[in-house]
């Protein structure tokens, strides 16, 4: 803000501050002659009293005079004021006086009272919610997504350090057919009340994982190849030819876009890993398969550089698959052993963590062989809750990690709060 804009602030403060402590003054005058005059308070304390909660009206007023009549400064008063000289309605926040509560609380530099502080550290989150919504939507979708300003978090796990990237989030309609084949409405509706969503819409989040052992770099999936991947990891001080392995949970169109940036390796460096069993599967598929093709494109012209493994098999010290098929043919989850703690990498196992986990016998439309994907899911998230171990999952909210417990027949994902913080 200029000089001249904090300065015209000021004395817009100041001239309402002198109106109303001209009137306190006045009320003042009257309680304390009503009260001197009756005896109740001593007319020698009121006048050393007075001058005091004036001067201090006066420059509490002039800070936060235009917070505290939640009117925006004068320049904007003139540009709403219309025509006929009426002002028009004003919701609470409008944008203007966001950006102002913005500006003010990240260039003030003069000492702030607790109060103006207090407002400043208010409008942060707000600030960071204009920025979020104002920004070219993470493109995850070309649908308007909404990222969260922040697209990666980090997590300790002994050796090992867990990273998840948010490729992108965006929101999708009609989430019963797509995640409640098998309920009924009322059973849809019932669950999702319960947990404090909506029955009828679904957030989707994608998030491929960082590890580093301390020795490589290994990634998991690679998002959905419209550059999230690449901000999230700029985050944390990442760049793609420092990645040392790509591992390919499975080879769904939203982990395996990110594998090549205008035709070539996004991850110029890496090795890749993938089951063989996924592998297998989609590079015999014929042309004309919407996936087939794609694998086609992002995935064969790298198999030289690609290692495959089965159950058991291990990425890197520390990292070893386990088959989870169902989902798709060969879709492995893995587990992060980093000595004193361990995580299981969930990939696609559940597809949302309020509806896949309350019912896994819930046909979800991606599942390839839904049976299978549904014993997959009870398995995995017994062993789980059994355990108390922590997961990430691909499709989960950021920052994807939890803990699942056990619920009726059912589960429930606990999203992880300040756990694994080092
Ligand atoms: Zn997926």
């Amino acid at each position: 803000m200029s000089h001249e804009a904090r300065f015209v602030q000021f004395a817009w403060g100041l001239q309402r501050a002198v109106k109303f402590w001209g009137k306190a003054r006045i009320m003042s005058g009257i309680i304390g002659k009503t009260r001197a005059r009756t005896g109740t308070v001593s007319a020698q304390v009121l006048r050393r009293i007075r001058p005091v909660s004036g001067l201090f009206l006066i420059r509490a007023c002039a800070v936060l005079g235009p917070y505290l009549t939640r009117l925006p400064p004068p320049t904007a008063i003139t540009k709403q004021t219309p025509q006929d000289g009426k002002r028009p309605p004003r919701p609470m926040f409008d944008k203007r006086q966001k950006d102002f509560l913005t500006e003010r609380s990240s260039t003030m530099t003069s000492p702030l009272t607790r109060r103006a502080a207090l407002t400043g550290a208010a409008a942060l989150p707000l600030a960071a919610a204009v920025t979020a919504a104002s920004a070219p939507a993470a493109a995850a979708d070309g649908h308007g997504a909404k990222a969260p300003a922040s697209q990666s978090r980090s997590f300790n796990l002994g050796s090992l350090t867990v990273t998840a990237l948010l490729d992108g989030s965006f929101p999708r309609d009609g989430a019963q057919g797509i995640f409640g084949g098998g309920a009924t409405d009322e059973e849809f509706a019932a669950v999702s009340a319960e947990n404090f969503i909506p029955a009828d819409m679904a957030q989707f989040f994608f998030t491929p994982t960082l590890v580093d052992t301390g020795q490589q770099k290994v990634l998991f999936d690679t998002g959905l190849g419209q550059g999230g991947i690449q901000k999230a990891l700029a985050e944390v001080g990442v760049t793609p030819d420092q990645i040392d392995v790509v591992v390919l949970t499975h080879m769904h169109p939203d982990h395996i876009g990110g594998m090549t940036t205008d035709g070539a390796p996004t991850f110029a460096n890496a090795r890749y890993v993938t089951a063989s069993a996924e592998y297998d599967f989609w590079a015999k598929m014929e042309a004309g398969n919407r996936v087939g093709d794609l694998v086609a494109e992002k995935v064969t012209p790298l198999a030289e550089k690609m290692s495959f493994i089965d159950d058991g098999g291990e990425v890197a010290a520390g990292i070893s698959a386990m088959a989870a098929f169902g989902h798709t043919p060969g879709h492995m989850t893995y587990l992060l052993d980093g000595g004193s703690q361990q995580l299981l990498l969930t990939a696609d196992l559940a597809n949302h963590y309020v509806w896949s986990f309350a019912h896994p016998e819930w046909e979800v439309r991606f599942d390839m062989d839904k049976a299978a994907a549904t014993a997959s899911r009870r398995k995995v998230m017994e062993m789980l809750a059994a355990e108390r171990m922590p997961m990430i999952g691909y499709h989960m909210p950021f920052p994807a990690a939890g803990f699942v417990e056990t619920r009726g027949d059912g589960f429930r994902f606990v999203p992880v709060s300040y756990q694994m913080m080092g």
